[in-house]
């Protein structure tokens, strides 16, 4: 009977561990700011929302196809449509924008 107990135990804390890092990560997510272009260092970098506005002459680095999902820094799935970015502190970023730090995602 102990047994069962202590399994059960060990199953809900798991579940519950499981659960608060879901928590966790999601409340840090809506806590972060969305980076916005007029940002200084944002400017610096020549992030936009939508890559394909990119001062191409400013920005010639920019190449077409290369978007936040696409880079090595995104911190979400390629699927996700915004996640943070440690180039900006963490803020979030658009999946479809771009900036001058792209670095193709391995
Ligand atoms: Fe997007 Fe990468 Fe620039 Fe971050 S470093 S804003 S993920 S292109």
């Amino acid at each position: 009977m102990a047994n069962r107990r202590d399994f059960l135990g060990v199953v809900l804390g798991a579940a519950s561990a499981s659960a608060m890092a879901t928590a966790m990560r999601a409340n840090a997510q809506a806590k972060a700011p969305e980076l916005e272009e007029s940002d200084p260092v944002a400017t610096a970098l020549g992030y936009k929302k939508d890559g394909t506005k990119v001062d191409k002459a400013k920005f010639p680095k920019y190449a077409a196809g290369q978007a936040c999902t696409n880079c090595q820094l995104y911190q979400g799935k390629p699927t996700d449509a915004s996640a943070p970015c440690p180039t900006f502190a963490m803020k979030i970023v658009q999946g479809k924008g771009w900036c001058n730090a792209w670095v193709k995602r391995a």
